[in-house]
């Protein structure tokens, strides 16, 4: 085989085939990139509910796995992407989880963020959004 006659039009191929798909993997790095930026923007706190959210590992808020969960910080998109709501900084914010699935499984179409939030926070004043909190959570200052 002459020295370059096949591996030259094979790696094209690939690379034109890379071009063909990079939508998900750029948009799930941009979302990560997004929920990190807004992790920062809010002080690690939820969008929804107002309390520490973890980003990267549950001992940040000394959690255990177990436990961990609805408290990891999510990237939720204020209009659902289901609606058309686009990856972008005004349409993503840092929320729970937990928060974030409460919202959109909840029947019927999801309620608008604000009227969310509202309700969230009259929950969580009462004492009924979390019905219990770990030691890590309810120890952080507000
Ligand atoms: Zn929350």
């Amino acid at each position: 085989m002459p020295i370059g006659s096949g591996c030259p039009r094979f790696s094209k191929r690939r690379h034109g085939n890379r071009l063909l798909i990079p939508e998900p993997p750029m948009s799930k790095k941009r979302l990560k990139f997004l929920r990190a930026a807004k992790f920062e923007s809010q002080s690690g706190r939820c969008f929804y509910c107002d309390l520490p959210m973890w980003l990267r590992c549950p001992s940040e808020l000394g959690l255990r796995p177990r436990s961990a969960a609805p408290f990891q910080c999510t990237a939720e998109h204020l209009v659902a992407k289901q609606d058309g709501g686009k990856d972008a900084a005004n349409n993503v914010v840092a929320a729970h989880a937990c928060c974030n699935h409460r919202r959109h499984k909840r029947p019927g179409p999801a309620p608008s963020p604000e009227s969310f939030r509202a309700l969230v926070q009259r929950r969580v004043m009462s004492g009924k959004w979390w019905t219990s909190l770990p030691p890590g959570i309810a120890r952080a200052p507000l």
